[in-house]
C-alpha cells in the first residue's frame, strides 16, 4: 500500500492510505535512504510503500520503501554534534507571517528566510499580517514591501487574521496542498490557524525560544488534515527553516532577479562584490534591485548578522 506519513515519534510512523485510513507503522532492515545522512530515516511528509503485518494487529504495518522526496527542510542540532534531523518532506508551500510591529519583520530576517527556502526548493508566499493596526506610513512600508517581493516572485497578501480579513484567500491557496506557517513568535500563526480551522492549535505556540535553547532538540513535526481539503504541517519551535549549508557562490543564485543578472555580469563568477561590469550592482545604482535585498545578501556573504528595515521605501 502507498501512504503519507502524518506523524512520527522516533520509532513508529502513523501513515494514512490512499483510501484514507490511518496505520501505526515501524520500518524494517534497510532502504533507500537516498542520501542523507539523518537521525530519522523517516519523516513527516514522506510518501511511503508499506505492508501490513499478516499476524495479530491489522491496523500495523512496516514501511518498506520512501518513495522520492519533492523536497525536505531539515534541523542540524548543535548539541548532537551537527546531526541532521529531516523536519519534514513534501512541503507544497510555506507562508511566512510578517509584522512590521509587534513583533517588528525585518527585511534582513525575510531574505533570509527567502534564499532558504530557494534552496529548499518551496514556494513561499508572504502574509502581511495585522493589517488593521497599522498607521498610514506603515501602510505605506507594507505596500512598498509587496511590491518589491511580487516583483521579485513571490506572492503577497494583506491579512487581518485576528479580523479575518483575506483569511479565505489563504484558504484558496491551500486546497489540496500541503502548507506550513512560519514566522516570528507574535506574529499571529496561532491566530491564523485558528481562523483557518477552529480548534486547531498549533505547537509551534507553545514551545517558547528560550525553553527550546535548554533543550535536546528532537522536535518532531506533525500534518494536519483540515476540513477544506489541506494540510497543514506543525512544527513545535521552529520559526524559520534549519540551516542550509551554501556555498559563497551559490547564495546570489537563490536571489532570483540577481540570477536573472548573472548572465550579463563579466565574470560568470562573479559574487556582485567589486568585481567590474557587474550586472547586479549596475541594477542596484539605477535602483533595478533594490537596496535591501542586496544589503540582505552581503551579510549572508559575509557571515554578518545585523538586522534592519528596508529604508527605502517611499
Ligand atoms: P504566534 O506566536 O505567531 O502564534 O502569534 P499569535 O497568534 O499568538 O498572536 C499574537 C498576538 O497577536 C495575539 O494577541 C493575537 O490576538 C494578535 N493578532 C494576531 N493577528 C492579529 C491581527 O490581524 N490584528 C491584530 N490587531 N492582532 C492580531
Ligand atoms: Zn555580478
Amino acid at each position: 500500500m502507498n501512504g503519507t506519513v502524518y506523524k512520527s515519534t522516533g520509532s513508529w510512523y502513523t501513515v494514512k492510505s490512499e483510501d484514507g485510513v490511518f496505520y501505526e507503522c515501524r520500518i524494517k532492515g534497510k532502504f533507500r535512504t537516498q542520501g542523507i545522512k539523518s537521525t530519522n530515516p523517516v519523516a513527516v511528509g514522506d510518501q511511503v510503500v508499506f505492508e501490513l503485518e499478516d499476524h495479530g494487529n491489522e491496523s500495523v504495518g512496516v514501511i518498506s520503501e520512501i518513495l522520492e522526496r519533492k523536497n525536505y527542510i531539515i534541523r542540524k542540532s548543535v548539541k548532537l554534534s551537527k546531526q541532521t534531523h529531516i523536519i519534514a518532506s513534501n512541503l507544497d508551500q510555506v507562508f511566512l507571517l510578517v509584522t512590521l510591529n509587534n513583533p517588528p519583520t525585518f527585511t534582513s530576517f525575510i531574505d533570509r528566510f527567502l534564499v532558504t527556502a530557494e534552496a529548499y526548493d518551496i514556494p513561499v508566499v508572504l502574509l502581511f499580517n495585522k493589517m488593521d493596526t497599522y498607521s498610514e506610513g506603515e501602510k505605506a512600508e507594507v505596500a512598498y514591501l509587496m511590491d518589491l517581493y511580487t516583483q521579485i516572485g513571490y506572492a503577497c497578501i494583506p491579512i487581518e487574521a485576528k479580523g479575518g480579513k483575506n483569511v479565505d484567500k489563504v484558504k484558496q491557496l491551500m486546497k489540496d496542498r500541503t502548507s506550513m506557517f512560519s514566522g516570528h513568535s507574535g506574529v499571529g500563526k496561532s491566530t491564523l490557524v485558528n481562523a483557518l480551522e477552529k480548534g486547531l492549535h498549533l505547537k509551534t505556540a507553545e514551545i517558547s525560544e528560550q525553553h527550546l535553547q535548554g533543550q535536546h532538540t528532537t522536535t518532531f513535526a506533525e500534518m494536519y488534515d483540515l476540513s477544506f481539503g489541506a494540510r497543514i504541517i506543525d512544527t513545535p519551535g521552529i520559526k524559520g527553516f534549519g540551516i542550509v549549508d551554501m556555498e559563497q557562490d551559490e547564495i546570489g543564485d537563490y536571489f532570483p532577479e540577481f540570477f536573472q543578472l548573472k548572465s550579463k555580469c563579466k565574470f560568470n563568477n562573479c559574487l556582485h562584490l567589486d568585481e567590474p561590469k557587474c550586472a547586479v550592482k549596475e541594477a542596484l545604482e539605477r535602483d533595478e534591485v533594490a537596496w535591501s535585498r542586496y544589503r540582505s545578501y552581503v551579510q549572508m556573504l559575509t557571515g554578518e548578522e545585523e538586522n534592519y528595515r528596508t529604508d527605502n521605501y517611499r
